[in-house]
């Protein structure tokens, strides 16, 4: 049976990454159901093309053209369930807006994802990499998710124990290619307590009496918060945080501190994690900007799209920081977005 594909030919991914890089995709196509997306892998199958699955592509750099079939996740769709006393289950089908998802929860009186406002891209995308921000992760919420196997064509459900959450993180993020996120469920909850120990999110609600806040107020404040800090992809082309904060053993972070003392840390239960932006910044790159590409002048983690720069720009700036990083500092920064197609 066919599900009506319409599969577009040498589609421009300009307008479809929030790096704005400009790339073409060799096919195309929406995926409005389960269905549709079957049919679509079949085919890839059958032609042997390689398949991308694309969200609001705002956590993926393009190195050069996507030869193959993009399989943009256009399902739509968001219903309360299970709404007993103070919670309620959210479920929110793949394509949806993250953001939007995050305003619609905390106007309905519902807390738990407040802190994840005004992260770009899509909801079926949240659970790849466990988005987290302002002391809260995806996994504190989520209870399922409903996927495609794609090795069995089947659709599976996976609980939050199966996805196998850690920071920014999953089962899916370490096996791409196995399952296709269709929906996500999150238990949400009238009366949890907000979360606003986060140091920016505390300065900026110093003055307020935070006993009567409303989830959507939290959001307003997160929103406000990130704004001071992180550039709008829409003016400025970026994908959030270029680098993960790296995590080091106890004994080398004794050594490094001993020769950085001011040196911006976390002390973990296994480990001490260091803050990316604070080496990148030391390094001598905030600010920096070449004729195409460079780094935010406000948050050193952020790599920015100037003008028209290409995949192959991006990804030399990403390696010279690198590269200054471990010089200096004998530490190894690892790149958050994945990297698709090649140089
Ligand atoms: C300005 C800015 C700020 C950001 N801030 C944060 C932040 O605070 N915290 C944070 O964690 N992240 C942040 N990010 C990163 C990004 O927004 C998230 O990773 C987001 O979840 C990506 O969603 P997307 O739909 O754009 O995914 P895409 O970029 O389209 O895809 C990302 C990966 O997920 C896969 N994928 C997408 N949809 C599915 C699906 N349905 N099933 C299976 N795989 C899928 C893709 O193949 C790809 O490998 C930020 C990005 C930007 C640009």
């Amino acid at each position: 049976m066919s599900y009506g594909l319409n599969i577009r030919e040498r589609v421009d991914l300009k307008d479809l990454n929030t790096m704005a890089i400009a790339v073409n995709a060799q096919q195309f196509v929406d995926i409005e159901n389960a269905d549709q997306l079957v049919e679509a892998l079949d085919l890839a199958a059958d032609r042997q093309l390689e398949t991308l699955v694309l969200g609001g592509g705002s956590n993926l750099v393009f190195a050069g053209d996507f030869e193959g079939l993009v399989l943009h996740m256009a399902l739509r769709g968001r219903r309360w369930e299970q709404v007993e006393g103070e919670t309620a289950v959210l479920a929110l089908a793949a394509g949806e807006n993250w953001h939007d998802a995050v305003l619609y929860a905390a106007r309905s009186g519902y807390r738990g994802i407040e802190n994840l406002a005004l992260i770009p891209g899509t909801a079926g995308a949240a659970p790849v990499q466990n988005i987290g921000a302002y002391g809260v992760e995806l996994c504190d919420t989520l209870v399922s998710v409903t996927a495609l196997d794609c090795d069995s064509r089947k659709t599976v459900t996976l609980t939050a124990e199966d996805c196998q959450f850690a920071y920014r993180d999953s089962f899916f993020k370490r096996n791409p290619g196995r399952y296709i996120i269709l929906e996500i469920r999150l238990r949400l909850s009238r009366s949890t307590s907000l979360k606003l120990g986060y140091r920016d999110l505390q300065d900026y609600l110093s003055d307020v009496d935070t006993a009567k806040l409303s989830p959507l107020e939290v959001a307003e404040a997160v929103m406000a918060v990130r704004r001071r800090k992180l550039p709008d992809p829409d003016t400025l082309p970026n994908t959030g945080s270029f680098f993960k904060n790296p995590v080091i053993d106890q004994a080398r972070f004794e050594q490094l501190q001993k020769r950085f003392p001011d040196v911006v840390h976390y002390p973990l239960t296994d480990g001490v994690k260091l803050a990316a932006a604070w080496l990148i910044d030391q390094a001598g790159w905030k600010g920096y900007r070449n004729a195409r590409v460079g780094i935010h002048n406000r948050q050193a983690l952020v790599l920015i799209n100037h003008s028209q720069g290409t995949g192959e720009d991006v990804l030399t700036l990403a390696e010279d920081v690198r590269r200054s990083v471990r010089e200096k500092f004998g530490v190894e920064l690892e790149v958050e977005p994945g990297i698709i197609g090649t140089r």
